[in-house]
C-alpha cells in the first residue's frame, strides 16, 4: 500500500518504549512529529521524550486501539509483540511495517525456514521438541551445538551451548518447557551486520557493513566500516530476504563469518538494531531517521554516507562506574544514557560512539579501558 507522506505535526504511535523507541521518538520529533508510546513499564526510557504515554501490556487490545485512534501511523520497536494483535490492528490502522515480518521472525523456526526458502546460506539447524530430536542433533550436527528457544530470546537469553553429553540435562530441562531449535556451533572468525531501510515506495537504503563483537552473547562493540571484504556478499543476501519478506522501515540482518570464510545469515531484527547506533553520529542519516522517513511515507536518501569511521561501545550496568569516573575527561565519547531506572550488571543502560581516523587504535584504547570486563 502506498500512502501520502504524513504532514508535520502528525502523530506517530510507537509500540515499545525502550531505548529503540526513545531514539525513534527523538528522530521523529526532530522532523516535527508528535509521539505516543505504549509500554508495560511505567518508567520506560521513551516515556520521557514522548508527548503521551499509554501504560499497558503489548497485547492489551483496548490500549492498542487507543494508540491506533490517537496516532496517524503506528510503528514498533520490538519484535516480541503479539503478531495476532498486530494483524488485527493493521485492518483498522495505518501500520506500514505490517505484521508479516513480526509473524515470521519472532519464531526462530519460521525465521530459519523463511531464510532457507529465500535462498540465503544459514547455519544447519534442527527443530527440537523432545529427546528423540536431540539424538538426531547429536548424529547430524554433532557437538558442539547450540540450543535456542523458538520464542522470546534476545541477548543470548534462552540459549544453551552444548559441548558434550554432560550438558544434555540442561537441554532436556529447557525443551520440556519450551519449543526450541538446535544449530551447529560455528567457529566464528567475525560477526557482521547490515542495517537497511526500505521506503514505502520500495526504495532501499543500505548502511555500511558493521563489524560486531559479542561478549556473553551480548553486543560489546561495533566497528564501522567492517574490516572484511564481505559487504557486497552481505548485500546480496539481504536482497534475497527483501524479496521474501514485506518490510517498510529499518531492519538489520546479522551474519556470521566462520573460520573458513563462509558467510551465514544468523537472524533478522525487523526494527532498528543495537549495531546501527553508531549511525547517529557517524552517518549523514541515522537508522532512526531513515526508519521515521520510511514509516511516514517520505522518500529515503539514495545512499547513506559514513562521515567518519566509528567504534560504538555498549554500556551495561557493570560499565557505568567506569563511565561516570572517566566521562568528564572524554568529550570525544558521544555518550547516550537511556534512562532506565534499574541498573543491572548485564542490562544495556546506554552506549557511546567514538569517531576516529584509526579504528584499530581506538579499538585498542577501548580494550584497555574495558580490561577485565567479561
Ligand atoms: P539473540 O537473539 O540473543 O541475539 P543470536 O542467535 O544472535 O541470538 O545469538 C547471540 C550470539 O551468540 C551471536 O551473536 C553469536 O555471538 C553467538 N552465537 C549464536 N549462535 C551461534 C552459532 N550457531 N555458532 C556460534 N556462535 C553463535
Ligand atoms: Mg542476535
Amino acid at each position: 500500500m502506498i500512502f501520502n507522506k504524513l504532514s508535520f505535526g502528525s502523530t506517530i504511535g510507537i509500540i515499545g518504549g525502550g531505548q529503540l523507541g526513545k531514539m525513534m521518538a527523538q528522530s521523529a520529533q526532530k522532523m516535527g512529529y508528535k509521539v505516543i508510546v505504549l509500554d508495560p513499564s511505567e518508567d520506560c526510557p521513551c516515556r520521557y521524550v514522548a508527548h503521551q504515554f499509554i501504560h499497558a501490556n503489548y497485547d492489551d487490545e483496548q490500549a492498542l486501539n487507543q494508540l491506533g485512534e490517537q496516532s496517524d501511523v503506528i510503528t514498533y520497536e520490538f519484535e516480541n509483540i503479539s503478531a495476532e494483535q498486530l494483524q488485527r490492528l493493521t485492518k483498522k490502522y495505518h501500520i506500514p511495517q505490517g505484521y508479516q515480518a513480526i509473524q515470521l521472525l519472532q519464531d526462530r523456526l519460521t525465521e530459519k525456514q523463511t531464510l532457507l526458502q529465500a535462498g540465503t546460506q544459514i547455519v544447519p539447524f534442527i527443530e527440537v521438541k523432545d529427546s528423540k530430536d536431540i539424538e538426531e542433533v547429536k548424529t547430524k550436527l554433532g557437538f558442539p551445538f547450540i540450543v535456542k528457544t523458538r520464542f522470546g530470546g534476545y541477548d543470548g537469553k534462552g540459549q544453551i551451548l552444548v559441548n558434550g553429553e554432560d550438558q544434555l540435562n540442561d537441554v532436556y530441562e529447557l525443551i520440556a518447557k519450551q519449543e526450541c531449535v538446535a544449530e551447529k556451533y560455528l567457529s566464528i572468525s567475525k560477526e557482521v551486520s547490515l542495517t537497511v531501510s526500505i521506503g514505502n515506495h520500495q526504495q532501499i537504503t543500505y548502511f555500511p557493513l558493521q563489524e560486531n563483537e559479542h561478549r556473553n552473547q551480548i553486543l560489546f562493540k561495533t566497528i564501522v566500516p567492517a574490516r572484511t571484504d564481505k559487504e557486497l556478499a552481505a548485500r546480496h543476501e539481504v536482497d534475497k530476504i527483501i524479496k521474501a519478506i514485506h518490510f517498510v522501515g529499518t531492519f538489520t540482518v546479522e551474519f556470521f563469518i566462520d573460520s573458513e570464510d563462509n558467510l551465514y545469515v544468523n537472524e533478522i531484527a525487523p526494527r532498528p538494531h543495537n549495531s546501527g547506533h553508531y549511525s547517529i553520529e557517524a552517518c549523514d542519516y541515522s537508522q532512526f531517521d531513515t526508519h521515521i522517513l520510511a514509516v511516514t511515507g517520505q522518500s529515503l536518501p539514495h545512499k547513506v554516507d559514513i562521515l567518519k569511521p566509528a567504534v560504538m561501545m555498549n554500556l551495561l550496568g557493570k560499565d557505568l562506574d567506569l563511565l561516570e569516573h572517566e566521562f568528564g575527561d572524554h568529550p570525544e565519547w558521544h555518550v547516550h544514557i537511556y534512562g532506565k531506572s534499574e541498573r543491572k550488571a548485564n542490562r544495556k543502560m546506554g552506549h557511546m560512539t567514538i569517531l576516529t581516523d584509526d579504528v584499530n587504535e581506538t579499538e585498542q584504547l577501548m580494550y584497555d579501558k574495558f580490561k577485565g570486563r567479561d
